[in-house]
Protein backbone atom coordinates (compact mmCIF):
# COMPACT_ATOMS: atom_id res chain seq x y z
CA UNK A 1 0.00 0.00 0.00
CA UNK A 2 2.31 2.42 0.61
CA UNK A 3 4.63 1.40 -2.16
CA UNK A 4 1.43 1.89 -4.19
CA UNK A 5 0.76 4.82 -2.62
CA UNK A 6 4.31 6.37 -3.32
CA UNK A 7 4.12 4.93 -6.69
CA UNK A 8 1.14 7.30 -7.80
CA UNK A 9 2.54 10.29 -5.68
CA UNK A 10 5.31 10.45 -7.35
CA UNK A 11 3.64 9.72 -11.29
CA UNK A 12 1.41 13.10 -9.99
CA UNK A 13 4.29 14.85 -8.51
CA UNK A 14 6.09 14.42 -12.12
CA UNK A 15 3.02 14.90 -13.68
CA UNK A 16 2.62 18.50 -11.96
CA UNK A 17 6.15 19.28 -12.36
CA UNK A 18 6.06 18.57 -16.71
CA UNK A 19 2.75 20.88 -16.58
CA UNK A 20 4.43 23.57 -14.77
CA UNK A 21 8.26 23.22 -16.40
CA UNK A 22 6.88 21.37 -19.94
CA UNK A 23 5.18 24.24 -21.00
CA UNK A 24 6.80 25.70 -24.35
CA UNK A 25 7.01 29.77 -23.96
CA UNK A 26 4.28 31.64 -25.73
CA UNK A 27 6.33 32.66 -28.44
CA UNK A 28 4.50 35.51 -29.64
CA UNK A 29 4.50 37.16 -26.54
CA UNK A 30 8.31 36.25 -25.94
CA UNK A 31 8.72 38.04 -29.19
CA UNK A 32 7.64 41.72 -28.52
CA UNK A 33 8.65 41.58 -25.14
CA UNK A 34 12.44 40.68 -26.95
CA UNK A 35 11.65 43.48 -29.49
CA UNK A 36 11.06 45.57 -26.46
CA UNK A 37 14.14 44.68 -24.54
CA UNK A 38 16.47 44.92 -27.61
CA UNK A 39 15.87 48.22 -29.04
CA UNK A 40 15.79 49.02 -25.04
CA UNK A 41 19.73 47.98 -24.52
CA UNK A 42 20.72 49.33 -28.45
CA UNK A 43 19.22 52.71 -26.89
CA UNK A 44 21.77 52.97 -24.76
CA UNK A 45 25.20 54.67 -25.61
CA UNK A 46 28.09 52.05 -24.37
CA UNK A 47 30.69 53.24 -27.05
CA UNK A 48 33.56 52.49 -25.96
CA UNK A 49 35.69 54.90 -25.51
CA UNK A 50 34.24 55.58 -22.88
CA UNK A 51 32.05 52.94 -22.25
CA UNK A 52 29.47 53.55 -19.79
CA UNK A 53 27.91 49.85 -19.61
CA UNK A 54 26.63 50.79 -16.18
CA UNK A 55 23.76 52.10 -18.21
CA UNK A 56 23.21 48.42 -19.72
CA UNK A 57 23.74 47.12 -15.96
CA UNK A 58 21.29 49.61 -14.60
CA UNK A 59 18.37 48.61 -16.90
CA UNK A 60 19.08 44.68 -16.37
CA UNK A 61 19.28 45.32 -12.81
CA UNK A 62 15.88 46.63 -12.53
CA UNK A 63 14.42 44.10 -14.75
CA UNK A 64 16.23 40.97 -13.25
CA UNK A 65 14.99 42.21 -9.73
CA UNK A 66 11.34 42.91 -10.76
CA UNK A 67 11.28 39.12 -12.02
CA UNK A 68 12.93 37.65 -8.64
CA UNK A 69 16.65 37.01 -10.56
CA UNK A 70 18.84 37.30 -7.68
CA UNK A 71 21.90 39.14 -9.42
CA UNK A 72 25.49 41.00 -8.39
CA UNK A 73 27.14 43.98 -10.05
CA UNK A 74 31.10 43.76 -10.61
CA UNK A 75 33.06 47.06 -11.09
CA UNK A 76 36.45 48.34 -10.92
CA UNK A 77 35.45 51.35 -12.42
CA UNK A 78 31.52 52.17 -11.07
CA UNK A 79 30.91 53.34 -15.13
CA UNK A 80 31.88 50.18 -16.35
CA UNK A 81 30.20 47.56 -14.41
CA UNK A 82 29.55 43.44 -15.24
CA UNK A 83 26.04 41.87 -14.02
CA UNK A 84 25.68 38.49 -13.19
CA UNK A 85 22.94 36.58 -12.72
CA UNK A 86 21.94 33.05 -11.71
CA UNK A 87 19.07 30.39 -11.66
CA UNK A 88 19.95 27.90 -9.40
CA UNK A 89 20.06 24.26 -10.25
CA UNK A 90 19.91 21.11 -8.52
CA UNK A 91 23.85 20.99 -8.51
CA UNK A 92 24.16 17.16 -10.37
CA UNK A 93 26.35 19.00 -13.18
CA UNK A 94 28.14 22.13 -13.41
CA UNK A 95 27.04 25.35 -14.16
CA UNK A 96 26.42 26.90 -17.78
CA UNK A 97 27.76 30.70 -18.14
CA UNK A 98 26.08 32.52 -21.00
CA UNK A 99 27.87 35.78 -21.98
CA UNK A 100 26.83 39.13 -23.83
CA UNK A 101 29.43 42.38 -23.94
CA UNK A 102 27.24 45.61 -23.34
CA UNK A 103 29.95 47.85 -24.81
CA UNK A 104 29.83 48.60 -28.48
CA UNK A 105 32.72 50.38 -31.05
CA UNK A 106 32.44 53.89 -31.23
CA UNK A 107 30.29 55.93 -33.86
CA UNK A 108 30.54 58.49 -36.73
CA UNK A 109 27.00 59.83 -36.66
CA UNK A 110 27.27 61.80 -39.73
CA UNK A 111 27.85 58.50 -41.95
CA UNK A 112 24.70 56.61 -40.28
CA UNK A 113 21.35 57.26 -42.05
CA UNK A 114 19.34 55.86 -39.18
CA UNK A 115 21.18 57.58 -35.95
CA UNK A 116 23.20 54.82 -34.52
CA UNK A 117 21.43 54.53 -31.04
CA UNK A 118 18.00 54.62 -32.60
CA UNK A 119 17.20 51.28 -33.08
CA UNK A 120 15.48 52.21 -35.56
CA UNK A 121 13.41 49.25 -37.38
CA UNK A 122 13.07 49.75 -40.66
CA UNK A 123 11.78 46.69 -44.08
CA UNK A 124 12.27 43.77 -41.30
CA UNK A 125 15.54 45.08 -40.04
CA UNK A 126 16.91 46.64 -36.91
CA UNK A 127 19.09 49.52 -37.04
CA UNK A 128 21.76 50.58 -34.70
CA UNK A 129 25.54 50.09 -33.43
CA UNK A 130 25.84 46.57 -31.38
CA UNK A 131 22.57 45.00 -33.18
CA UNK A 132 25.40 42.39 -34.02
CA UNK A 133 27.73 43.09 -31.91
CA UNK A 134 26.95 42.58 -29.45
CA UNK A 135 23.66 43.07 -27.92
CA UNK A 136 21.94 40.12 -29.99
CA UNK A 137 23.57 37.41 -27.63
CA UNK A 138 22.95 39.78 -24.94
CA UNK A 139 19.40 39.94 -25.38
CA UNK A 140 19.02 36.40 -26.28
CA UNK A 141 20.66 35.57 -23.11
CA UNK A 142 18.13 37.49 -20.87
CA UNK A 143 15.54 36.34 -22.68
CA UNK A 144 16.02 32.91 -22.06
CA UNK A 145 17.22 33.68 -18.33
CA UNK A 146 13.59 35.66 -17.99
CA UNK A 147 12.20 32.60 -19.67
CA UNK A 148 13.88 29.78 -17.09
CA UNK A 149 12.66 31.58 -14.16
CA UNK A 150 9.08 32.35 -15.63
CA UNK A 151 8.78 28.96 -16.25
CA UNK A 152 10.43 27.52 -13.47
CA UNK A 153 12.72 25.31 -15.83
CA UNK A 154 13.95 22.77 -13.18
CA UNK A 155 17.47 22.79 -13.83
CA UNK A 156 20.63 19.85 -13.57
CA UNK A 157 23.50 23.05 -13.48
CA UNK A 158 23.15 26.55 -12.74
CA UNK A 159 23.00 29.01 -15.49
CA UNK A 160 24.84 32.02 -14.68
CA UNK A 161 23.84 35.43 -17.30
CA UNK A 162 26.96 37.62 -17.64
CA UNK A 163 26.64 41.02 -19.28
CA UNK A 164 30.31 42.06 -19.77
CA UNK A 165 32.17 45.63 -20.27
CA UNK A 166 35.12 46.26 -22.14
CA UNK A 167 34.94 43.58 -24.41
CA UNK A 168 35.49 46.30 -27.31
CA UNK A 169 39.35 46.68 -26.35
CA UNK A 170 39.53 47.53 -22.95
CA UNK A 171 39.40 43.75 -21.44
CA UNK A 172 40.78 44.88 -17.97
CA UNK A 173 37.39 46.22 -16.52
CA UNK A 174 35.67 43.45 -18.52
CA UNK A 175 36.78 39.78 -18.63
CA UNK A 176 40.06 40.26 -17.27
CA UNK A 177 38.46 41.51 -14.15
CA UNK A 178 35.82 38.65 -13.83
CA UNK A 179 38.39 36.06 -14.27
CA UNK A 180 41.11 37.91 -11.97
CA UNK A 181 39.10 38.87 -9.46
CA UNK A 182 35.60 37.32 -9.03
CA UNK A 183 35.99 33.96 -11.10
CA UNK A 184 33.72 32.26 -8.57
CA UNK A 185 31.05 34.58 -9.74
CA UNK A 186 31.35 33.07 -13.40
CA UNK A 187 33.05 29.60 -12.83
CA UNK A 188 31.17 27.35 -14.98
CA UNK A 189 31.72 24.43 -17.07
CA UNK A 190 30.68 25.79 -20.46
CA UNK A 191 30.06 29.15 -21.51
CA UNK A 192 28.09 30.16 -24.78
CA UNK A 193 29.50 33.77 -26.10
CA UNK A 194 29.74 35.59 -29.65
CA UNK A 195 32.00 34.77 -32.14
CA UNK A 196 29.72 32.59 -34.31
CA UNK A 197 26.70 32.51 -36.46
CA UNK A 198 24.59 31.07 -39.12
CA UNK A 199 25.20 32.06 -42.68
CA UNK A 200 22.26 33.15 -45.48
CA UNK A 201 23.06 33.01 -48.78
CA UNK A 202 20.74 34.78 -51.65
CA UNK A 203 18.42 34.61 -48.34
CA UNK A 204 18.85 31.08 -47.65
CA UNK A 205 20.22 29.20 -44.33
CA UNK A 206 23.44 27.84 -45.30
CA UNK A 207 25.55 26.64 -42.63
CA UNK A 208 26.13 27.47 -38.64
CA UNK A 209 29.46 28.02 -37.20
CA UNK A 210 30.46 27.40 -33.55
CA UNK A 211 33.50 28.94 -32.60
CA UNK A 212 35.58 26.62 -30.83
CA UNK A 213 38.64 27.78 -31.35
CA UNK A 214 40.97 30.99 -31.79
CA UNK A 215 44.52 32.14 -32.84
CA UNK A 216 46.33 34.08 -30.39
CA UNK A 217 48.12 37.68 -31.05
CA UNK A 218 51.75 37.43 -30.73
CA UNK A 219 53.28 40.91 -32.45
CA UNK A 220 56.40 40.87 -33.45
CA UNK A 221 58.40 43.56 -33.92
CA UNK A 222 61.50 44.45 -36.49
CA UNK A 223 64.14 47.12 -36.13
CA UNK A 224 66.78 48.00 -38.48
CA UNK A 225 69.81 49.69 -37.65
CA UNK A 226 71.77 51.70 -39.49
CA UNK A 227 74.43 54.72 -40.04
CA UNK A 228 72.77 58.34 -39.70
CA UNK A 229 73.77 60.67 -41.91
CA UNK A 230 73.36 63.32 -44.80
CA UNK A 231 71.11 62.47 -47.44
CA UNK A 232 72.98 63.63 -50.30
CA UNK A 233 75.36 60.95 -49.68
CA UNK A 234 73.40 57.75 -49.77
CA UNK A 235 74.72 54.58 -47.54
CA UNK A 236 74.74 51.12 -47.90
CA UNK A 237 73.64 50.53 -43.96
CA UNK A 238 70.59 52.78 -44.60
CA UNK A 239 67.82 51.27 -41.90
CA UNK A 240 65.11 52.12 -44.76
CA UNK A 241 66.55 50.14 -47.05
CA UNK A 242 67.20 47.09 -44.96
CA UNK A 243 63.82 47.24 -43.46
CA UNK A 244 61.93 47.55 -46.87
CA UNK A 245 63.87 44.15 -47.74
CA UNK A 246 62.74 42.86 -44.85
CA UNK A 247 59.54 43.51 -45.01
CA UNK A 248 59.19 42.34 -48.94
CA UNK A 249 60.38 38.62 -47.94
CA UNK A 250 58.20 38.72 -45.14
CA UNK A 251 55.10 39.68 -47.52
CA UNK A 252 56.40 36.64 -50.00
CA UNK A 253 56.54 34.41 -46.78
CA UNK A 254 53.45 32.11 -46.24
CA UNK A 255 54.11 30.22 -43.19
CA UNK A 256 53.37 26.71 -43.19
CA UNK A 257 50.14 25.04 -43.15
CA UNK A 258 48.88 23.06 -40.09
CA UNK A 259 45.14 21.90 -39.35
CA UNK A 260 43.76 21.16 -36.05
CA UNK A 261 40.18 19.10 -35.34
CA UNK A 262 38.52 22.53 -35.72
CA UNK A 263 39.70 23.81 -38.99
CA UNK A 264 39.96 20.47 -40.62
CA UNK A 265 36.27 19.44 -39.52
CA UNK A 266 35.36 23.16 -40.71
CA UNK A 267 37.05 22.52 -44.21
CA UNK A 268 35.52 18.97 -44.57
CA UNK A 269 32.25 20.46 -43.94
CA UNK A 270 32.56 23.23 -45.44
CA UNK A 271 33.63 21.17 -49.02
CA UNK A 272 30.56 19.33 -48.39
CA UNK A 273 27.66 22.31 -48.76
CA UNK A 274 29.72 23.90 -51.40
CA UNK A 275 29.06 24.20 -54.97
CA UNK A 276 31.56 21.74 -56.90
CA UNK A 277 34.62 24.14 -58.14
CA UNK A 278 35.06 25.85 -54.45
CA UNK A 279 34.13 22.68 -52.89
CA UNK A 280 37.55 21.17 -55.21
CA UNK A 281 39.65 23.56 -53.51
CA UNK A 282 38.37 23.12 -49.40
CA UNK A 283 39.34 19.34 -50.51
CA UNK A 284 42.49 20.16 -51.74
CA UNK A 285 43.93 22.05 -49.28
CA UNK A 286 43.49 19.33 -47.13
CA UNK A 287 45.58 17.24 -49.70
CA UNK A 288 48.80 15.70 -48.47
CA UNK A 289 50.16 16.34 -52.37
CA UNK A 290 52.22 19.77 -51.69
CA UNK A 291 51.04 20.34 -55.27
CA UNK A 292 47.55 20.22 -55.12
CA UNK A 293 47.81 21.80 -51.64
CA UNK A 294 49.91 24.70 -52.71
CA UNK A 295 47.80 25.66 -56.05
CA UNK A 296 44.34 25.43 -53.57
CA UNK A 297 46.29 28.02 -50.92
CA UNK A 298 47.36 30.64 -53.71
CA UNK A 299 43.71 30.59 -54.62
CA UNK A 300 42.87 30.82 -50.90
CA UNK A 301 45.42 33.66 -50.26
CA UNK A 302 43.64 36.03 -53.35
CA UNK A 303 40.16 35.20 -53.07
CA UNK A 304 39.38 34.41 -49.79
CA UNK A 305 42.06 35.46 -47.55
CA UNK A 306 40.08 34.77 -44.30
CA UNK A 307 40.43 31.52 -44.88
CA UNK A 308 44.22 31.70 -45.74
CA UNK A 309 44.60 33.25 -42.16
CA UNK A 310 42.70 29.43 -40.92
CA UNK A 311 45.57 27.66 -42.25
CA UNK A 312 48.26 29.05 -40.73
CA UNK A 313 49.92 31.56 -38.52
CA UNK A 314 49.50 34.26 -39.96
CA UNK A 315 51.50 37.36 -40.60
CA UNK A 316 50.84 40.88 -41.38
CA UNK A 317 53.24 43.96 -41.61
CA UNK A 318 51.28 46.34 -40.54
CA UNK A 319 52.90 49.83 -39.01
CA UNK A 320 56.81 51.26 -41.06
CA UNK A 321 57.94 54.00 -39.35
CA UNK A 322 61.21 55.02 -40.23
CA UNK A 323 62.87 58.51 -41.29
CA UNK A 324 61.83 62.16 -40.33
CA UNK A 325 63.31 64.57 -42.67
CA UNK A 326 64.04 64.14 -46.49
CA UNK A 327 67.70 65.19 -46.08
CA UNK A 328 68.55 63.12 -42.97
CA UNK A 329 69.57 58.93 -43.30
CA UNK A 330 67.35 57.69 -40.38
CA UNK A 331 69.46 55.76 -37.78
CA UNK A 332 66.34 53.58 -37.54
CA UNK A 333 63.39 52.19 -39.00
CA UNK A 334 60.61 50.35 -36.97
CA UNK A 335 57.79 47.82 -38.61
CA UNK A 336 55.07 46.19 -36.59
CA UNK A 337 54.00 42.63 -37.45
CA UNK A 338 50.32 41.67 -36.79
CA UNK A 339 50.99 38.02 -36.33
CA UNK A 340 47.92 35.55 -35.38
CA UNK A 341 49.06 32.09 -33.84
CA UNK A 342 47.55 28.95 -34.48
CA UNK A 343 47.22 27.87 -31.31
CA UNK A 344 49.99 24.85 -31.01
CA UNK A 345 52.72 27.16 -32.16
CA UNK A 346 55.56 27.44 -29.91
CA UNK A 347 56.35 31.10 -29.87
CA UNK A 348 60.41 31.02 -29.51
CA UNK A 349 60.52 28.28 -32.66
CA UNK A 350 58.50 30.92 -34.58
CA UNK A 351 60.57 34.45 -33.80
CA UNK A 352 63.48 32.20 -35.28
CA UNK A 353 61.67 31.47 -38.53
CA UNK A 354 61.32 34.98 -38.70
CA UNK A 355 64.37 35.74 -38.07
CA UNK A 356 65.44 33.55 -40.89
CA UNK A 357 63.22 34.76 -43.63
CA UNK A 358 64.58 38.39 -42.87
CA UNK A 359 67.88 37.34 -43.04
CA UNK A 360 69.38 40.20 -42.53
CA UNK A 361 71.61 40.96 -39.00
CA UNK A 362 71.00 44.87 -39.46
CA UNK A 363 67.41 43.67 -38.81
CA UNK A 364 66.67 42.95 -34.75
CA UNK A 365 63.32 40.83 -34.97
CA UNK A 366 61.39 40.61 -31.34
CA UNK A 367 58.26 40.23 -29.39
CA UNK A 368 56.50 43.29 -28.95
CA UNK A 369 55.38 43.72 -25.09
CA UNK A 370 51.50 43.19 -26.18
CA UNK A 371 51.51 39.61 -26.06
CA UNK A 372 49.31 38.85 -22.62
CA UNK A 373 46.58 36.43 -24.28
CA UNK A 374 46.97 33.31 -22.99
CA UNK A 375 47.06 30.26 -25.55
CA UNK A 376 43.73 28.41 -24.42
CA UNK A 377 43.03 24.66 -25.73
CA UNK A 378 40.27 24.21 -28.44
CA UNK A 379 36.41 23.08 -27.23
CA UNK A 380 36.15 20.01 -27.88
CA UNK A 381 33.79 18.80 -30.83
CA UNK A 382 32.65 15.66 -29.05
CA UNK A 383 31.70 17.45 -25.83
CA UNK A 384 27.50 17.37 -24.54
CA UNK A 385 27.50 21.50 -25.92
CA UNK A 386 28.99 20.75 -29.80
CA UNK A 387 26.72 17.49 -29.93
CA UNK A 388 23.79 19.68 -29.03
CA UNK A 389 24.66 23.04 -30.81
CA UNK A 390 24.63 20.68 -33.94
CA UNK A 391 21.12 19.35 -32.61
CA UNK A 392 19.42 22.98 -32.75
CA UNK A 393 21.24 24.03 -35.45
CA UNK A 394 19.48 21.02 -37.47
CA UNK A 395 15.92 21.49 -35.60
CA UNK A 396 15.96 25.38 -35.32
CA UNK A 397 17.49 26.26 -39.00
CA UNK A 398 17.89 22.74 -40.52
CA UNK A 399 21.73 23.62 -40.95
CA UNK A 400 24.71 21.82 -40.68
CA UNK A 401 27.08 23.18 -38.20
CA UNK A 402 30.49 24.12 -38.64
CA UNK A 403 33.00 24.36 -35.97
CA UNK A 404 35.02 27.39 -36.51
CA UNK A 405 38.10 29.21 -35.21
CA UNK A 406 38.45 32.36 -35.66
CA UNK A 407 41.44 34.55 -37.12
CA UNK A 408 40.90 37.05 -34.41
CA UNK A 409 40.98 37.00 -30.28
CA UNK A 410 37.58 37.09 -28.40
CA UNK A 411 36.54 37.36 -24.83
CA UNK A 412 36.68 33.21 -24.53
CA UNK A 413 40.43 33.23 -24.65
CA UNK A 414 40.53 34.31 -21.06
CA UNK A 415 37.87 31.92 -19.98
CA UNK A 416 38.81 29.19 -21.88
CA UNK A 417 42.40 29.54 -20.27
CA UNK A 418 40.69 28.52 -17.19
CA UNK A 419 39.28 25.32 -18.18
CA UNK A 420 35.80 26.42 -19.79
CA UNK A 421 34.68 24.80 -22.65
CA UNK A 422 33.56 27.58 -24.42
CA UNK A 423 31.13 27.94 -27.88
CA UNK A 424 30.86 30.87 -29.71
CA UNK A 425 27.68 31.42 -31.54
CA UNK A 426 25.11 34.21 -33.12
CA UNK A 427 22.13 34.77 -35.27
CA UNK A 428 21.70 34.14 -38.73
CA UNK A 429 23.00 36.74 -41.52
CA UNK A 430 23.11 37.33 -44.87
CA UNK A 431 27.09 36.62 -46.48
CA UNK A 432 25.72 39.78 -48.24
CA UNK A 433 25.35 42.31 -46.30
CA UNK A 434 29.15 42.43 -44.35
CA UNK A 435 30.81 43.49 -48.53
CA UNK A 436 27.85 45.61 -48.24
CA UNK A 437 28.44 47.69 -45.05
CA UNK A 438 26.23 46.08 -43.05
CA UNK A 439 27.90 44.13 -40.62
CA UNK A 440 29.97 44.13 -37.22
CA UNK A 441 31.50 47.53 -36.97
CA UNK A 442 30.23 49.45 -39.79
CA UNK A 443 27.90 52.18 -40.36
CA UNK A 444 24.70 50.58 -40.73
CA UNK A 445 25.02 47.90 -38.81
CA UNK A 446 21.70 45.71 -38.65
CA UNK A 447 19.68 42.65 -38.06
CA UNK A 448 17.06 41.25 -39.51
CA UNK A 449 14.08 41.09 -36.59
CA UNK A 450 12.85 37.67 -37.82
CA UNK A 451 16.55 36.19 -36.89
CA UNK A 452 16.66 38.06 -34.31
CA UNK A 453 14.01 36.44 -32.85
CA UNK A 454 15.00 32.56 -34.29
CA UNK A 455 18.14 33.46 -32.52
CA UNK A 456 16.09 33.57 -29.20
CA UNK A 457 14.57 30.27 -29.66
CA UNK A 458 17.63 28.95 -30.83
CA UNK A 459 19.74 30.13 -27.36
CA UNK A 460 16.28 29.19 -25.64
CA UNK A 461 16.73 25.48 -26.87
CA UNK A 462 20.40 24.90 -26.39
CA UNK A 463 20.52 26.22 -22.42
CA UNK A 464 17.17 24.16 -21.61
CA UNK A 465 19.04 21.10 -23.54
CA UNK A 466 22.47 21.70 -21.27
CA UNK A 467 20.88 22.76 -18.43
CA UNK A 468 17.61 21.39 -17.99
CA UNK A 469 16.61 18.29 -16.03
CA UNK A 470 16.05 15.13 -17.73
ZN1 LIG B 1 31.72 41.63 -29.98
Amino acid sequence: MILRFAVVSGLVASAALHAQSGAPPDWSKVETETMQHYQAVLRLDTSNPPGNEHLVVDYLKQLFDKEGIPSAIFASDPNRSNFVARLKGNGRKRPLLIVGHSDVVTTDPAKWKYPAFSATREGGYVYGRGTVDDKDNLTASLMTMLLLKRLNVPLDRDVIFLSEAGEEGSTGVGIGFMVGQHYPAIEAEYCLAEGGGVTRINGEVKYATVQTLEKIPRGIELVARGIAGHGSVPLKSNSIVHMAGAVARIGEWRPEIRFNETTGTYFRRLAAISPPDVAKVYRDVLSTDPKVRGAADDWLFENEPRHSSMLRTSVSPNIFNGGYRSNVIPSEAKVTLDVRALPDEDPAKFLEQVKRVVNDPAVEVRFSNQNARPAPPEARLDSEPFKVLEEVGKSVYNAPTLPAMSTGATDMAQLRSKGMQCFGIGPATDMEDGPKGFGAHSDQERLLESELQRFVRFNWEVVTRLAGSR
